[in-house]
């Protein structure tokens, strides 16, 4: 895994102590009350785990399996909702977090999904931003990492379903993107 990788962008260290500012953010944001956190599979998996266990508040989780980049470097334009199941948010205060934010259509399909199932509100969080003109006027409420126009792996993010276990975001050699 390791040799595919040309570089490291963020690495563990700074990835955790970065989720601790965020937590406490978060903490200190949202009203006292139930909290449903709505985690994207499968990036925002490792992202969240480490997130959340910075959190000492009440919480329930549930994850929601949507498509839009279907494995390779680019953006398809389309999000797929794959569980045949929504959870239940009525009322809720929701934290919505992805792994990372690109184009912004699977927040932003996500985020429109929540309010019309009646969500209270809709709060988001990301790991990364990418630095770009987003597709929709989208925004996450919480952003780990601002980065560049960048294809990256790790931490969560996958090509082709690999290097997801990375502990760090790192950029992938090109001769790796096959
Ligand atoms: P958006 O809908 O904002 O264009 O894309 C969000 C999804 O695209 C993310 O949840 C992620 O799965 C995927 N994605 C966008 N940029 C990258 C990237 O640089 N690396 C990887 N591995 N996935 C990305
Ligand atoms: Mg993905």
């Amino acid at each position: 895994m390791k040799k595919d990788i040309e570089r490291v962008l963020i690495d563990e260290a700074v990835i955790e102590h970065r989720l601790d500012s965020m937590a406490k953010e978060i903490e200190e944001d949202f009203p006292a009350g139930p909290i449903i956190v709505i985690i994207l599979l499968k990036g925002a998996l490792v992202f969240a785990a480490d997130l959340l266990r910075r959190i000492p508040r009440e919480l329930s989780i549930e994850c929601l399996n949507v498509a839009s980049y279907h494995g390779g470097l680019e953006s398809s334009g389309t999000v797929d909702f794959l569980d045949r199941h929504f959870p239940e948010v009525k009322g809720m205060h929701v934290l919505l977090l992805d792994d990372i934010l690109d184009t912004g259509r699977t927040l932003a399909a996500v985020a429109q999904r929540l309010k019309q199932e009646g969500a209270a509100a809709v709060h988001t969080g990301v790991l990364l931003a990418k630095d770009k003109k987003r597709a929709t006027d989208v925004k996450a409420d919480y952003v780990g990492f601002q980065i560049g126009d960048e294809f990256v792996v790790g931490y969560g993010l996958d090509y082709k379903g690999k290097y997801r276990n990375l502990p760090y975001v790192g950029i992938l050699k090109l001769s790796a993107a096959t």
